[in-house]
């Protein structure tokens, strides 16, 4: 497949600016999350990709032509892309097999080319292939639909938020079929996605969108752990905030001293910590101490939520769900990790 770049690229409806000097490469066979919420501009992104909108300045190229800038747009059936989009993705009145070839050649089409292997590649049964879409599950329906994106062996495949209608067991396991029949054919590929914990467990990259811009594009664990802002942590998880004043390594904060495994900011900062790494124990002398104030029970896990007893800020802590602890009870608490500083 091939490698897509986009430079400076911008789109405007009206008077609102929907895309705004947007930069983005992904290399030739790698999987970008594109993490955005609502109105964030995402399909707008995708569209624009394959051509059903034109740019108001800037670029993209494919394989390193030019299919969009000022002066050029590529028609869309000539950028070689495979597009799953948000809603409706199959044609009712037609098989999956007829689905699957809907983008070939005529002589191909009436030939099935290629079908069973396409079914094979997203996990479905070949028996599949005479069936109608409704005779499919929701999750059965996206994989018929990345199929069909894939039949004529597409430079870029992107996919417009493809798990959202699905329930939660469906969507795991209908996003790993697709994660993997996206790696078999090493597609260069974009999944756009509202959901944090999806961008982070899918994409060798995660790009946030935020009104338009590109606030971060990098690993999942960059992201997570050092993100660029304050705000960006609050959307990428739940995050705590603390005072603090930084050293050579190090931050002192209301938690003690912790590391920081990067020395962007010395004196004042606010310090960054996750909830998972609250670790609470017993109360001691030694350790800073926490009212517990309230819980929230997860099943698979639950948090608490406490206040410092020296400097009374409100802090959160992730545990399991089975432990003793009660609101009213005071525990001490540390930190497991290194943490994350911003600039105050
Ligand atoms: P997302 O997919 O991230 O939810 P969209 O790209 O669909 O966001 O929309 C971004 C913004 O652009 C929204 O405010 C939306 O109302 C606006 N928008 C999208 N398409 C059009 C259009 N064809 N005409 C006018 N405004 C549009
Ligand atoms: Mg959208």
């Amino acid at each position: 497949m091939s490698e897509l770049s986009i430079q400076g690229l911008c789109k405007q409806f009206g008077q609102q600016v929907v895309i705004d000097q947007l930069d983005l490469h992904i290399p030739s066979g790698s999987l970008l999350a594109l993490l955005g919420p609502s109105g964030s501009g995402k399909t707008t992104l995708l569209r624009m990709l394959c051509g059903f909108e034109r740019c108001d300045a800037g670029s993209i190229s494919i394989g390193g032509k030019r299919v969009s800038s000022a002066g050029i747009h590529l028609p869309p059936e000539q950028r070689r892309i495979g597009y799953v989009p948000q809603e409706g993705a199959l044609f009712p009145h037609l098989s999956v097999a007829d689905n699957i070839v809907f983008g070939l050649p005529r002589s191909l089409r009436k030939q099935r080319h290629r079908v069973a292997e396409l079914l094979d590649m997203v996990g479905l049964p070949a028996h599949f292939a005479d069936r109608a879409p409704q005779q499919l599950s929701g999750g059965q329906q996206q994989r018929v639909a990345l199929a069909r994106a894939l039949a004529p062996e597409p430079a870029v495949v992107l996919l417009d938020e493809p798990f959202s209608a699905l329930d939660t067991g469906l969507r795991n396991d209908t996003r790993q079929a697709v994660l993997q029949a996206l790696k078999a054919v090493g597609a260069t590929a974009v999944l756009v996605t509202h959901d944090q914990s999806e961008a982070l467990s899918s994409g060798e990259q995660v790009a946030v969108l935020w009104q338009g811009r590109l606030l971060q594009q990098d690993s999942p664990a960059n992201l997570y752990c050092r993100p660029r802002t304050p705000e960006l942590a609050g959307f990428l998880g739940e995050s705590i905030l603390l005072p603090g004043i930084a050293g050579t390594l190090t931050v002192e904060c209301e938690l003690g001293m912790l590391a920081q495994p990067e020395e962007n900011a010395h004196g004042a900062v606010e310090v960054l910590i996750r909830p998972e790494q609250i670790r609470i124990s017993p109360p001691s002398r030694q350790q800073p101490q926490a009212r517990i104030t309230g819980m929230e029970y997860f099943g698979h896990d639950a948090t608490l939520h406490l206040e410092l007893l020296d400097g009374r800020h409100a802090i959160k802590a992730r545990t399991t769900g089975w432990h003793d602890y009660q609101p009213g009870q005071t525990v001490s608490v540390s930190v497991d990790g290194p943490v994350t500083v911003f600039k105050r």
